[in-house]
């Protein structure tokens, strides 16, 4: 038996009832397999003895034999409360019972007992209350172990759950043979899957416990990269002749540019175009700070692809930005002789009859377009190159669409180019988009200032909105971000549509202002935007719907109120949407107290980095891979064990073991490699099963 292949319910267990059932679900375990891979974050020390010693720190760890020296008992809350005076050969300490003075009747005068807990010095006396404790012997049953400390949830207790994974340790474990038989133990000094899981739970040491964490954290991205390898390969058989696409017509845009290409923008072109002449279609992934000036990259990227007759889409999440890139693409290509055309779900009547013929006859050869891209009713004439804008919002389900209908137009498989306005980690490029081929622009356009940021406690916000007034008295404009669309009766938290109000009647009433969130009507959205764009709008309240691709160079200051509510990523994003011109502009966060650590750590990490990959480290560091934007869509990214990034190593050596392995042996039929086979073959059957929790929100 494999590990992976213990999918048999943890409920087979005994003792694991429905209640205890629903618990473990909590923690994601469903399977006797997700059973043994629930990592302690902890380990209690039983084995060592920790005499009753204050120490430095405070509280202090004890784990010692102690003979029971007094009862005592006083009041706490109105109730008596046991005291229960301990000592060992060097001290002495105190055992308080809140809620458990049925201990005297077990802990009694004179006996001695294994006692371990956090002690504190507090009101004179070495105490503690969250302590176990069991009769002193030569055989006992939970002291003389290290004993792992587990994630909790529902009613589960830390005893209950560590009799339960003895337990399936024991039924289950004992026999397992290795995951990886041919790796683990030569090469790179690892345990094999039995020993590993023993010693994650009940290590003989602490040593012992990290050196098994690693061993399965190896084994949990060797097939994290297995199952990228195999798709890496695949496509590589996808092959097709050698296209011939040529690169007039995007010698003669780079001419037209009003400012020459960066060296990243080249660089990434060349990539790009690259890969549109190769026989394997291209599956690349493009990411780059917002205002880094991908979209014209990628424009210009599509060129050799028009040129040879080919259709062209570019799908992007929301119509606003659909119309916004279809003004840049008509204002570059439509001089060197390339139809361009808007696809959005707004167009009826014989406005769309008219578009769709011309997309179906190949009339329109570059389309910018929202999920209208796959409606039923669109036919391309030959579509070969698809560019995802703001790839993490759309699904995995959605992004094959409009794959298959590339497919089916052109015979072939499309080239497709993901791009990203979220710097993509090292960690991350090498998991959730594995097997990608990646990009990126690091570089900015000349003449940028890095945007200037503030933080203003709420209440002092004032200074900030006469700064604001400064900026838009010299012609420039501002933004004023809200978490929430209206008052909420639940949170006092400030919302666009009531500061919307308050900042035009009050305090900005100079100031011609717009409102535009979620729910705001697609026309209403549209018209609000050009007049934002045009400069007749000065000011706009919105929720973080503008956080998406708008561009107005113009704008100069970004005011987000309750900044403690926002995401790193999203905060970056909306600072992104001011600084794209050439003058100075302003970020301001505007915080409530009390702030948790974690938001501080975000604002301060906003306030002192303007570089997007900085930030996206930082993001990771902070919160971990799995709710990074872009990874739950992308791909099923559940690590258990490893920890990303501080296992970046063992990531490399992981994706150079699998990849040997699938590349020596793509069907892994040799039996070295029965057991990863298999493995994988089970890993394949529980990612159907999870497949919906992957679509986009
Ligand atoms: P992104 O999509 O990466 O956020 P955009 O493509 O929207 O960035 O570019 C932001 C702005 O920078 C646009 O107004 C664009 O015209 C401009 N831009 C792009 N490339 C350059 C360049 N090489 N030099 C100067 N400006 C540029
Ligand atoms: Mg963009």
């Amino acid at each position: 038996m494999l590990l992976y292949e213990l999918a048999a319910s943890a409920s087979k267990l005994n003792g694991v009832g429905p209640a205890a059932a629903a618990d473990l679900q909590q923690l994601g375990v469903g399977s006797i397999g997700d059973l043994l891979l629930l990592a302690p974050r902890g380990y209690e020390d039983r084995k060592n003895i920790c005499p009753l010693l204050p120490k430095g720190q405070d509280p202090t760890w004890v784990n010692t034999v102690a003979e029971v020296t007094a009862h005592d008992y006083f009041s706490f809350q109105g109730k008596m409360t046991l005291k229960i005076h301990i000592r060992d050969e060097h001290g002495i300490g105190t055992l308080v019972c809140f809620g458990r003075n049925f201990l005297a009747g077990k802990l009694l005068l004179g006996q001695h007992y294994f006692i371990c807990g956090s002690f504190s010095v507090r009101y004179g006396e070495f105490q503690c209350s969250a302590f176990d404790s069991e009769m002193y012997s030569d055989d006992p049953l939970h002291f003389g172990k290290i004993q792992g400390i587990y994630p909790l949830s529902g009613n589960l207790q830390q005893g209950k759950l560590r009799r339960i994974l003895n337990q399936a340790l024991e039924k289950y474990a004992r026999n397992l043979e290795s995951s990886l038989p041919s790796l683990s133990d030569k090469k790179l000094n690892l345990l094999p899957t039995r020993e590993a899981l023993f010693q994650l739970h009940q290590p003989t040491s602490l040593a012992n416990a990290e050196i098994a964490r690693e061993s399965l954290a190896f084994e949990e991205l060797f097939f994290l990269q297995a199952g990228i390898a195999r798709s890496v390969i695949e496509r590589r058989q996808d092959r097709r002749p050698k296209p011939e696409r040529p690169p007039g017509m995007l010698q003669e845009l780079e001419k037209r540019l009003p400012f020459p290409l960066t060296g990243d923008q080249k660089k990434v072109i060349l990539e790009i175009t690259d890969d549109l002449n190769s026989t394997v279609p291209m599956r690349r992934l493009l990411h780059g700070d917002v205002g880094s000036g991908k979209t014209l990259a990628a424009l210009s990227s599509a060129l050799p692809v028009l040129e040879a007759g080919g259709q062209v889409v570019l799908l992007v999440p929301t119509a606003l930005l659909a119309q916004q890139h279809a003004r840049t693409a008509a204002a570059q290509l439509e001089p060197l002789g390339i139809r361009t055309a808007l696809l959005t779900g707004s167009l009826h009547g014989s406005a769309r009859k008219t578009l769709l013929e011309h997309i179906a006859n190949g009339e329109a050869g570059f389309i910018s377009a929202t999920h209208a891209a796959f409606s039923k009713d669109v036919h391309y004439r030959n579509l070969q190159y698809v560019i995802v804008d703001e790839q993490h919002r759309f699904g995995v389900e959605q992004r094959m669409q409009i794959i298959r209908k590339a497919e089916s137009s052109a015979g072939c498989s499309p080239d497709v180019l993901f791009m990203t306005a979220t710097p993509i980690p090292r960690t991350l490029a090498l998991t959730v988009f594995g097997d990608l081929q990646v990009s990126a622009i690091r570089e900015m356009p000349p003449g940028r200032l890095p945007v200037k940021t503030h933080l203003a406690r709420m209440g002092n916000e004032n200074k900030v909105y006469e700064w604001v007034r400064s900026e838009l008295q010299a012609g420039k404009q501002a933004y004023f971000v809200y978490p929430l669309i209206r008052e909420s009766s639940k949170i006092s938290v400030r919302d666009a549509e009531s500061m919307a109000e308050r900042l035009s009647a009050q305090i900005f009433p100079e100031f011609r202002l717009g409102l535009i969130h979620s729910e705001t009507p697609q026309e209403q959205k549209e018209q609000i935007m050009k007049d934002f764009a045009s400069g007749e709008i000065k000011i706009l309240a919105a929720t973080s719907v503008i956080e998406v691709g708008v561009d107005v160079p113009n704008a100069s200051c970004m005011v987000i109120e309750h900044a403690e509510r926002f995401g790193l990523a999203a905060l970056h994003q909306l600072r992104g949407r001011v600084g794209r011109g050439k003058d100075q502009a302003y970020c301001f966060l505007v915080y409530a107290e009390p702030l948790t650590d974690d938001a501080k750590q975000r604002i301060m990490v906003l306030k002192e980095h303007t570089d997007g990959f900085r930030i996206a480290e930082e993001d990771l560091n902070i919160r971990g891979p799995g709710d990074l934007a872009g990874t739950r869509q992308a791909g099923f990214l559940r690590l258990r064990i490893a920890r990303l990034p501080a296992d970046m190593e063992l990531m490399n050596l992981a994706r150079k073991s699998a990849f040997e392995a699938l590349e020596s042996d793509p069907g892994l039929q040799r039996q070295e490699h029965d057991a990863i086979r298999k493995s994988l073959h089970c890993m394949d059957i529980q990612a159907i099963e999870h497949e919906g929790e992957t679509i986009c929100e």
